[in-house]
């Protein structure tokens, strides 16, 4: 049986909005089961529309009464469906008109988390993608833009909308917010809330309150957010020129939220797990997210809010260009080097592994069924990649030039991928047509290099081939900026770093080594080793044959430093794959590592990279690239080999780090701090899986903030120590962020074997709130992603129980069931057992009656042949 896929949305089907508005005035009498929301829309008959029928999204609403020009209407006046409502075009008085209408709508019976409903008695709002329409009748599209004007009733003490506040009293507030904006940027939140308050005065001269609003009893967590919130505006207005445009920022945390944070004009709203840190509570990688979130929502303000998207199908221009710009303000902010292997590491661990699979799609996609699913890897991490690309090709000042461009001629604009590449394109005078395939083509292109000399000559092979993926057989060759250097035979560079644009299926570039070698002072070098994809150039997967020997050399002299972590990596990846096949780690490797580690003149963050083996995920992911079928229970194994080899091969520089980089008592969450840290607790983690318990133990006894206390908890629980859970449990059961840790840690550290009965008891804990997405996450994704090779236990009980928790999850909250279920895309790598048994879930899920539009797109696109 194949599941039947909901009906698709197409970009080839985009038509412009029949009516614009010209102006939103919403008013809200808030009460938890029946919220009545007053509306007044200005529409005006948009002239490069086609005219005819009023139609608005609508969802879930019950209408109390509706009114054209001031004339109430009739039940014959217009046709209310499960999707919206229409007026009849002859019904309208002309081509301006006034509707009004008052809606009732249940915030407290709302468990999707979208539109407006309460967490913890506060109300919010989700409007992102199309969210609005379940808080009243409107054209819930990006590209209808509008001022809003909102006026909240209700007794909560703080009640907050987009814009600035124009007036207060006693139970109502008013908020007018003057920047024409998409419905999906709306946003409202009333409750019970304290301020930490703050200010930043802008580049024009702006004062702007800024406030992060919490429930009592956390403001004392706010002050890193609030720092990193200040840091960002000053960023953006030196980086690119944009300075903030009201009067007012806030920023609100929530328990109960789908993703990350939503860059709502004026009114971010976060999951509280991006706000709120103290260094008791929160990790350094806490840290860095709340850093880097903050910064992503802000920078919205512009990328996205100001100038925002046509249609869905253009997510990527937001989202990858947020990305982008919250990559280069974490690079400034702390190490450039460190923060593009984070990057990379985490496009490879998520989106080559999307692109890998059935659910692989463009940068742009070209049909959905529900937008929701497509807030993917791909459209954010690989979109900013893209730009990236970009940036490389142009170069920093054309870049600069374009944006500005961007910006001048987009302001309060909906805008296409076709926009953004024309300011490029008149910029530079460059023809983009080809880079465009970036936009338009899915699947990770493969690059091949060879090489040979002779005479003083090298030639240099770069091929490329770009997979097949769902829907597209046939690829066309992109274009591929490829940074590069040479070094001689004793690690010496004879070619800085130099860009070589890959535009056709295969290139063979000519290098005068004689020359080049002059030219460094060096001699003529009787071997090359090619330093290729520098940075990180393209996201693709690059197959060269460079020998063991030459990776060494780049590991320990490569001047470009993504490279010189890169031929780690690959010798790493290389090596455990020789180890699942029947091999050993060589000597020569953990030599080099040694060397490598004890390198203080590196920052630690950088050696702790070094020192970090692939997961097992990334192994699997480098399995099957390699035409191996991975077994995940063996992954782990040999992972888990190799890290206790390392243990006791590297056993004394480690003990070394591990004693020298104690950064002491006071915690600073500042990037040089959580360098040692991160290298310290690597050391320790190797070390205690190679020398038992002791050392883990003083740690956690000794930890004064979480990342060290996460640290030696986490060893602990790989060597299977039974009473550390007790002791953190009963520590931290109050605090709702730290158990989260708590649930994901126990499950991600179970031996295989003990996994999936471990996360089924833990699913019967009493804290666990299956309701709360952060803590379902904590438990089901704590073995999906956490846990891989108990999830894929032989026995297929790790499917059999996230399938029953997906369908679960599904009738309440379809947009975390749907993005969950991603789990199953990998499926196609593994044997034919573990094959048949993910499928018969999958199919069990699709077989659930009333089952999501969401979680059966999902499915059906896994399931897909
Ligand atoms: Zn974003």
């Amino acid at each position: 049986m194949q599941p039947s896929t909901p009906q698709q949305i197409h970009l080839a089907d985009y038509r412009p909005p029949a009516y614009l508005v010209d102006h939103v005035h919403l008013t809200f009498r808030l009460a938890p089961k029946g919220t009545r929301v007053i509306s007044r829309i200005r529409f005006r008959a948009n002239p490069a529309g086609t005219g005819g029928d009023l139609v608005l999204d609508g969802e879930g609403l019950r209408l109390i009464g509706a009114a054209i020009d001031g004339v109430a209407l009739g039940a014959g006046d217009y046709l209310i469906t499960q999707a919206g409502l229409r007026v009849a075009a002859a019904r309208l008085p002309g081509d301006a008109f006034t509707w009004e209408a008052e809606v009732a709508i249940d915030p407290e019976g709302n468990t999707a988390l979208e539109g407006l409903y309460l967490s913890k008695g506060m109300f919010c709002t989700q409007c992102e993608a199309e969210g609005f329409r379940k808080i009243t009748f409107y054209p819930d599209r990006p590209d209808v833009m509008a001022p809003f004007d909102v006026r909240i009733e209700s007794d909560l003490p703080v009640l907050l909308s987009n814009g600035n506040p124009v007036g207060q009293g006693a139970g109502w507030a008013e908020w007018h917010d003057p920047w024409p904006k998409p419905a999906y940027l709306f946003a409202l939140v009333a409750g019970d809330l304290v301020a930490h308050a703050d200010s930043f005065t802008t580049m024009e001269g702006r004062a702007v309150a800024l406030n992060i609003w919490v429930r009592p009893g956390d403001e004392g967590k706010c002050a890193y957010a609030m720092d990193a919130l200040q840091r960002s505006m000053a960023w953006d207005e030196t980086a690119y020129g944009r300075a903030y445009d009201l009067d007012i920022f806030n920023i609100v945390a929530v328990d109960d939220f789908n993703m990350g944070a939503m860059e709502n004009k004026g009114l971010n709203i976060f999951n509280s797990k991006f706000v709120l840190a103290s260094p008791e509570t929160a990790t350094d990688r806490d840290y860095e997210f709340i850093e880097s979130i903050v910064a992503h929502e802000y920078f919205h303000n512009w990328t996205g809010n100001r100038v925002t998207c046509r249609d869905w199908f253009q997510l990527c221009l937001k989202e990858g260009l947020t990305v982008f710009r919250d990559q280069q303000f974490s690079a400034d902010a702390r190490s450039a080097p460190v923060q593009r292997i984070s990057d990379v590491l985490q496009l490879r661990a998520r989106q080559f592994r999307e692109d890998a699979g059935p659910l692989a799609h463009n940068v742009r996609p070209e049909a959905y069924a529900e937008i929701n699913n497509f807030y993917t890897a791909t459209v954010y991490e690989k979109g900013a990649e893209v730009i990236g690309m970009l940036h490389r090709l142009v170069g920093a000042q054309a870049y600069r030039a374009a944006l500005d461009l961007y910006f001048a001629r987009h302001d309060g604009q909906a805008c296409t991928i076709e926009d953004w590449l024309a300011v490029f394109s008149e910029v530079t005078g460059r023809d983009l047509s080809q880079f465009k395939l970036w936009y338009t083509q899915a699947g990770t292109p493969r690059l091949s290099a060879a090489w040979s000399m002779a005479e003083g000559q090298m030639h240099l092979t770069l091929r490329q081939e770009v997979p097949a993926t769902p829907g597209q057989p046939h690829k066309s060759p992109m274009v591929i900026p490829v940074a590069l250097g040479l070094l001689d035979q004793t690690g010496a560079e004879i070619l800085p770093e130099t860009l070589v644009v890959l535009d056709q299926a295969e290139v063979v570039i000519p290098f005068d080594l004689a020359a080049l070698a002059a030219e460094a002072g060096r001699p003529l070098p009787e071997a090359v080793i090619p330093s290729l994809l520098r940075g990180f150039s393209a996201p693709v997967i690059l197959d060269a044959p460079v020998s063991r020997a030459d990776r060494l050399v780049l590991l320990a002299h490569d001047t470009d430093p993504f490279n010189r972590w890169e031929a780690g990596r690959s010798l790493m990846r290389e090596t455990l794959l020789g180890m699942l096949l029947g091999g050993a780690a060589d000597q020569a490797f953990f030599a080099a590592m040694g060397r490598l580690l004890a390198d203080d003149s590196l920052d630690p963050a950088f050696r702790a990279l070094v020192l970090a083996l692939p997961s097992e995920d990334d192994i699997a992911q480098a399995a099957q690239e390699s035409g191996i079928v991975p077994d995940p229970v063996m992954i782990h194994a040999t992972r888990r080999d190799l890290q206790v080899a390392m243990g006791v091969a590297l056993g004394s520089v480690l003990t070394q780090l591990y004693d020298a980089l104690d950064p002491g008592p006071s915690y600073r969450p500042d990037a040089a701090q959580a360098a040692q840290r991160a290298l310290r607790n690597a050391a320790l983690h190797l070390l205690t899986l190679s020398e038992g318990p002791t050392r883990a133990q003083a740690h956690y006894d000794a930890a004064n903030n979480m990342t060290d206390e996460i640290a030696a908890f986490t060893a602990l629980l790989d060597i299977g120590d039974s009473d550390v859970a007790g002791r953190f449990h009963d520590r931290w059961q109050d605090d709702r962020l730290v158990m989260d840790k708590w649930f994901m840690a126990q499950i991600s550290h179970a031996a295989p074997g003990d996994a999936v009965a471990l996360a089924r008891r833990l699913s019967a804990h009493p804290l666990f709130d299956w309701t709360n997405p952060n803590r379902f996450r904590a438990v089901i994704g704590g073995l999906t992603a956490g846990n891989p090779a108990g999830f894929h236990d032989p026995s297929g009980a790790g499917y059999g129980f996230v399938a029953d928790w997906l369908i679960r999850l599904d009738a309440r909250n379809p947009q975390t069931a749907a993005r969950m279920s991603s789990a199953f895309e990998t499926w196609r790598r593994y044997d034919a057992d573990r094959q048949a048994m993910i499928l018969a879930a999958l199919d069990r899920i699709a077989a659930q009656p009333g089952l999501s539009r969401d979680l059966a797109e999902m499915v059906g696109r896994m399931r897909a042949a």
